[in-house]
């Protein structure tokens, strides 16, 4: 199998090359040139077996450069019971007789991008091996809180790589800032940037782009690479999941043979929701995917209308790793509806980076309407499905699957539609204890209590276990206190490396 450019489909990689590169040079994003089918009896299969077998087929199907051992020993390295705390990995939860809740957030990191982030590592590592590529790998990520953690755990002590993290000084909460700073592992290194999420992000961005800084790098034996979710690399492990939630609906009796489900993602950069249409087009039975957001709702909008306009305010929610006006992946998804059509990609992505918007054709918006059902919950409807999930069934989610529930909540006051439903739940409400415990208790019960106070109290009332990579971090020594300024970030990396 091999993968073409969204912007230019005579390019034409091995996924091993896909994997290294991460981006088209282009600008592209890599996809694979067809999707294999997954039969019913593959699915029956795939529900008498655990999930890394699982991960194995699913993954095997696209990554056919890789031997078996190869894929035997990426998955196995990644889905442990010690790292996910869970035999299951990415058990249901089911709350009625049609709703249920993938819970994606067993991971070291209690957030769903530990499921590509813990394997990405070993599929990185064995696609320079495949290419003969001798040099170091560096991974360089900007975070504005989730990726940067999850990123730091699934590269740490990884053979021939090293990982640098840079976050804004004051732009992550006490949690995230307390995960990477007291990260270990030999080969990582974390930045505070005396500035935003952009600053970082420009500051990453500059470096990639930097070809005499570049050159001085190889020179050192290290060559650049990402981790963030454009690469084909974080994505097809997530098409797993959708798979490994239908067979244990199957398993369970909760479904019959080849009956269609709704999914619903709670949607951001449209990685998650991408990998369920992926899905989808190899077999998946699927009704319709319902795409929630938060106040950012430019998704909901370019559902319903095919108008994609990132001109507007951007909010600061309760459910931060959603708030982003571009959504890179769904550039994938347009590729797909377009019949393949990488002029006419090139064309909208163009008028994305110019004007900030694009209209697609009639066509892709007649797919996406009987595709897609878009829509978006504010904090304060948020807090509510909170409380409310906690109050009927004793459920305690956090504000990301909350949007999720409260999307799906109105999808059905305005559809009716009773088929059986997947909602993806992407953080453990201990990584946002401080938004959950507001909307179960309101305002006061939060105040004068620090991080660990917020633990035992979300612990107390929700009856769920404080995972423990949140717990240890009270008796953890911090290991970074480094503060780079936004324009010294090429020189904090050439120190971490011991280069000129
Ligand atoms: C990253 C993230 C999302 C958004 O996922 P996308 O793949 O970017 O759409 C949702 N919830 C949580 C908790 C996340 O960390």
């Amino acid at each position: 199998m091999y993968y073409r450019s969204t912007r230019n489909k005579r390019v034409c990689v091995t996924s091993a090359q896909a994997i290294k590169q991460g981006l088209s040079a282009e600008g592209g994003l890599f996809v694979p040139e067809s999707f294999p089918g997954i039969t019913s009896a593959d699915i029956k299969y795939l529900s008498g077996v655990g999930y890394t077998d699982r991960a194995k087929f699913i993954i095997g199907k696209f990554l056919t450069d890789f031997t078996g051992e190869e894929l035997e020993s990426c998955v196995t390295k990644a889905y442990t019971k010690k790292k996910f705390a869970t035999d299951t990995i990415a058990p249901l939860y089911k709350l009625t007789d049609e709703v249920y809740f993938l819970e994606l957030w067993h991971g070291p990191t209690c957030a769903f991008k530990d499921m590509a982030l813990q394997i990405l590592p070993h599929l990185l590592t064995t696609s320079m091996k495949k290419t003969d590529e001798d040099k170091e790998v560096v991974i360089l990520v900007a975070t504005s809180g989730d990726t940067g953690k999850a990123a730091l755990e699934g590269f740490k002590d990884v053979d021939g790589t090293k990982i640098i993290v840079f976050y804004p000084n004051n732009g992550v909460s006490e949690i995230q800032k307390l995960q990477m700073v007291t990260q270990d592992g030999s080969n990582v290194g974390v930045f505070a940037v005396n500035g935003n999420f952009d600053d970082a992000q420009n500051g990453v961005k500059k470096i990639f782009t930097d070809n005499d800084y570049k050159k001085i790098l190889l020179g050192g034996g290290y060559s650049l690479s990402s981790a963030n979710s454009i690469n084909w690399g974080r994505l097809v492990p997530q098409i797993v999941y959708y798979f490994s939630a239908y067979a244990d609906l199957l398993r369970n009796g909760e479904i019959e043979e080849g009956e269609k489900i709704n999914v619903v993602v709670p949607t951001g950069n449209f990685g998650n929701i991408l990998a369920s249409y992926y899905a989808y087009k190899m077999g998946l039975p699927v009704n319709k995917f319902i795409c929630a957001s938060n106040e950012n709702n430019v998704l909901t909008d370019f559902i319903r209308t095919g108008v994609y306009d990132k001109n507007r305010p951007f909010h600061t929610t309760s459910s931060p790793s959603m708030d982003i006006l571009i959504s890179s992946n769904l550039e994938r998804f347009l590729y797909d509806l377009t019949g393949e059509n990488d002029n006419i990609v090139s064309e909208w992505m163009k008028a994305l980076s110019e004007t900030g918007k694009y209209e697609v054709n009639d066509d892709v918006k007649k797919k996406l309407a009987s595709l897609m059902w878009g829509g978006f919950a504010n904090d304060s409807e948020t807090a509510d499905t909170i409380r409310d999930t906690y109050e009927k069934f004793g459920y305690v989610t956090d504000t990301h699957t909350a949007v999720g529930k409260a999307v799906y909540n109105k999808y059905i006051a305005e559809t009716g539609d009773r088929t059986k439903t997947v909602i993806a739940s992407t953080a453990s409400p201990f990584k946002f204890n401080q938004s959950v415990l507001i909307a179960l208790n309101g305002h006061n019960s939060v105040v004068g209590k620090d991080e660990f106070a917020l633990l035992s109290a979300l612990s107390e009332q929700s009856g769920m276990t404080i995972p423990a990579s949140l717990a240890e971090l009270k008796t953890k020594p911090v290991i970074f206190d480094n503060v780079c300024e936004k324009n010294q970030m090429s020189r904090a990396v050439s120190e971490f490396l011991n280069i000129e």
